[in-house]
């Protein structure tokens, strides 16, 4: 069931035939296909949660005056099943997910999801589409839950109909030819989020004003942004997608430090599990403020060893060039830097089913 007295129906759907799937597994890309399935439920204030089905991958019928087409109510969630050695398949901590999806829609006040529910839903995907999980090198089954405010009306109000879907997109490698770092642009002139805003949450919104910072970075050559603090635009936050840790001092010694959760960033999964990860592995990690000025005086001086960014889709990335107004810098020497490398491997291993999984992250379907 999907909630109390609502069943998860299953329908009969067209599938491809291997031969297309197996074509298109054997170079996912990132986004680009969807498998055979999705998950649809719909909710109506005074009714609840009903009509909960796993159907067709299709089109929405959708009326022009959807409310989400206008203002925004919408909130999404991502993460991944992985290909088991033993050939089972397993996502990685979707409870936590499931927890953030219910913040974001109280943030946005929507009626949230239940964890359960949440749960049950990307189970109930995973388990039709598991043909779907690819088993390359590093390869996975992104998953897409979201909701949206499906009510047609004109009017700023909490809309009085939602709908909730689970999409599935097979992903490659993010790195097929060996990690590379990227090159990032401090934005000077947006911020991603202020204090009392939805920065803490996954809405639509928030990545819809990342564009234009975007498409200034890619101008001037770089790949990613990072945005700092809104107050005094001194503090480092985060990426548009990814957190971030700076590696202090080098080898078993070395200390991480990540942005504190400010309440103007998002709570990253990736980050939870590696301040966890890193501390096993021996390394003090503290969150806290981390200035522009500290980076690059860091980077410069060579206390700050290494940069990386971290979140579901590319797990790992290191950063190796920093632009900024106020002058650019380099972290070490560019290249990807040992302390990340190993995290990088260590959280691999454990969501791929390479090594036992002591924490209890990994959730058979
Ligand atoms: N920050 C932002 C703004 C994001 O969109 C994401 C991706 N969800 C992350 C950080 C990383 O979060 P996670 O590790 O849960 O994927």
């Amino acid at each position: 069931t999907f909630v109390d007295g609502v069943p998860v129906v299953v329908e009969d759907v067209q599938r491809r035939s291997t031969t297309e799937r197996e074509e298109l597994l054997a170079d996912p890309g990132f986004g680009r296909y969807f498998t055979d399935h999705m998950f649809v439920a719909r909710y109506q204030v005074g009714r609840g949660w009903y009509d909960a089905r796993l159907t067709q991958y299709g089109p929405l019928p959708m009326d022009p005056g959807t409310a989400a087409l206008h203002y925004a109510q919408s909130i999404f969630e991502g993460l991944k099943a992985y290909a088991q050695p033993d050939g089972s398949v397993a996502t990685f901590r979707p409870e936590a997910n499931a927890a953030r999806f219910v913040r974001s829609a109280e943030r946005l006040a929507m009626p949230p999801v239940p964890e359960q529910a949440f749960l049950a839903a990307v189970d109930a995907l995973v388990d039709a589409d598991r043909a779907w999980v690819p088993t390359g090198p590093d390869q996975t089954l992104y998953l897409r839950p979201y909701q949206l405010a499906s009510e047609s009306f004109l009017g700023v109000r909490p809309a009085h109909e939602y709908l909730f879907l689970v999409i599935a997109s097979p992903a490659g490698a993010y790195f097929p030819r060996g990690v590379h770092p990227v090159s990032v642009f401090v934005s000077e002139d947006y911020v991603r989020a202020a204090p009392g805003g939805t920065g803490d949450v996954k809405c639509a919104g928030n990545y819809a004003a990342s564009l234009r910072p975007q498409q200034q970075a890619s101008e001037l050559g770089c790949d990613q942004v990072v945005y700092l603090d809104a107050v005094e635009r001194r503090s480092i936050e985060e990426l548009g997608g990814m957190n971030l840790f700076f590696v202090l001092g080098s080898g078993e010694d070395a200390e991480l430090v990540t942005p504190e959760l400010s309440g103007t960033l998002l709570p990253g999964i990736t980050r939870d599990s590696l301040i966890t990860v890193a501390r096993e592995l021996g390394h003090r990690v503290t969150e806290r403020k981390v200035t522009l000025d500290e980076w690059r005086s860091g980077a410069l001086d060579g206390s700050i060893t290494e940069t990386f960014a971290c979140g579901t889709a590319a797990v790992i990335t290191p950063v190796g060039q920093i632009r900024a107004r106020t002058g650019d810098f380099t972290v070490g020497d560019g290249e990807p830097g040992p302390v990340t490398m190993r995290l990088r491997e260590t959280l691999l291993d454990i969501q791929h089913g390479r090594v036992a999984d002591t924490h209890g992250w990994l959730h058979q379907v």
